[in-house]
């Protein structure tokens, strides 16, 4: 027997609950599967460990979370406020960015993805047309011209008028659909350590570009901060492996003086670094959201930003259907979608493609060139603000509206 939502989104990680948000305030009826039950983080920010994975988040996610009714769950448990960001390489070449230069208090936020999960998840459950269906995998997905039906990993169906696949880089429901992807290995890893440091520096965030990879700093709440460290697969499996103290050393030593000292290291993991791209973000009823479709180097920390503006373009598209009294699964609707994202999800995999390749390099021609740039950046500030004003998510030039 077949269970009917008029959409169904496979994953329910930070790209599908907002988007099944979004829709579900609108009284769509929508379907989550996922198969990792849903996110809890305490109220309490004493009680819960802090989670490795942080993600930035720009002024215009958090608008959209806010639309998603989640924002006040997040930033009532631990979020991260900086208005500094401050790019520099080996030669001591820099650009500051202070968001003040462009009106607005803050550049954004770091939130460690539990928090985010946690708002997400807590405002899906205040939704009445939306409803879990987890834990769950999809099997087979099939469709006709009235619909789509997705067989789960139970043998159970669910029938909708549209599948959306929010499920990851290493998407399932894209692997049914028959998509294709392109992608780079950059042959990196990210080896990411939450610290306490000596030194407040809770308002900017820093990176150094060196031939191995950049270095990050990405600040918490309390002294607390997140470190990246880019480098090739095998430094990261040995600094992985070292005891605290001796791992709080090699950063110590590695990382630009800005980071001083630290007293503690809370947690450590490692990720592999890839750029993927789906030939198609849409097949006949279906659509692909969030690293199913893009997943980027998070040099920028722009992954998560990126596929929050795809959620909302597919939103905007199928809530226009709607109210329109159309079929939000028909190729019209699905190919607005496609059309409007794309070029912009292109655009930023061109940019931190070219970063990568210009930055992570032996001393040469070209980081000479990238030093320039970094000092040429620092002296231009209409330039300046122009990058500003992007990363933020905000529209190229002051439309009246920030
Ligand atoms: C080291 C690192 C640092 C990053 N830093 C930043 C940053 O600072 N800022 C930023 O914007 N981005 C950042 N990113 C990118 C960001 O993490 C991703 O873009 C984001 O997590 C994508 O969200 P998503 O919901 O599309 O996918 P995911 O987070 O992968 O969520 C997918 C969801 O689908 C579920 N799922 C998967 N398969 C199935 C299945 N078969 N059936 C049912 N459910 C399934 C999973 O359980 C999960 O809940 C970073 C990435 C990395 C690797």
């Amino acid at each position: 027997m077949n269970d009917e939502a008029e959409v169904i989104i496979v994953g329910g990680g930070m790209v599908g609950a907002t988007l099944a948000c979004l829709l579900g305030h609108e009284g769509l009826e929508v379907a989550l599967v996922e198969e990792t039950p849903p996110a809890t983080a305490s109220n309490d920010p004493d009680d819960a460990p802090p989670d490795l994975r942080v993600s930035s988040v720009n002024l215009a996610s958090a608008e959209l979370f806010q639309r998603a009714g989640a924002w006040e769950g997040m930033t009532r448990r631990r979020v991260c406020p900086f208005r500094g960001v401050l790019a520099r390489d080996m030669s001591g070449a820099e650009t500051r960015f202070d968001a003040r230069e462009t009106g607005h208090d803050w550049f954004g936020w770091f939130i460690e993805n539990q928090v985010i999960l946690a708002g997400l998840h807590e405002a899906v459950a205040e939704l009445q047309s939306v409803r879990w269906v987890t834990p769950a995998r999809p099997d087979a997905i099939a469709t006709d011209s009235g619909g789509a039906t997705l067989t789960l990993n139970d043998g159970s169906r669910l029938r909708g008028r549209l599948i959306i696949g929010a499920d990851g880089a290493g998407s399932t429901v894209r692997q049914l659909a028959g998509i294709d992807t392109t992608g780079t290995d950059y042959g990196l890893r990210a080896l990411v350590t939450n610290v306490v440091t000596e030194l407040p520096q809770q308002d900017v965030t820093w990176q150094r570009f060196t031939p191995t990879g950049p270095q990050a700093f990405l600040p918490l709440p309390g002294h607390r901060a997140s470190l990246v460290w880019y480098n090739d697969p095998d430094t990261v499996a040995l600094l992985e492996s070292l005891d605290d103290e001796t791992l709080a050393g090699e950063i110590v030593d590695a990382f630009p003086e800005d980071l001083g000292g630290i007293t503690a290291i809370l947690g450590r993991a490692s990720f592999p670094i890839r750029r993927q791209h789906a030939a198609s973000y849409t097949a006949s009823r279906l659509a692909l959201v969030g690293d199913a479709a893009h997943a980027i180097h998070p040099l920028v920390g722009q992954g998560l930003n990126l596929g929050l503006q795809g959620v909302e373009t597919l939103a905007g598209a199928l809530l226009d259907a709607r109210a329109r009294g159309r079929d939000p699964g028909t190729a019209a609707v699905l190919a607005e979608y496609e059309h409007r994202h794309r070029p912009r999800a292109l655009a930023m995999m061109v940019a931190t493609d070219s970063f990568h390749r210009l930055f992570t390099r032996e001393p040469g021609p070209l980081t000479r060139l990238a030093s320039g740039v970094l000092r040429l950046a620092d002296k231009v500030p209409v330039g300046r603000r122009q990058v500003m004003r992007h990363a933020m998510g905000l529209p190229l030039w002051n439309d009246g509206r920030g």
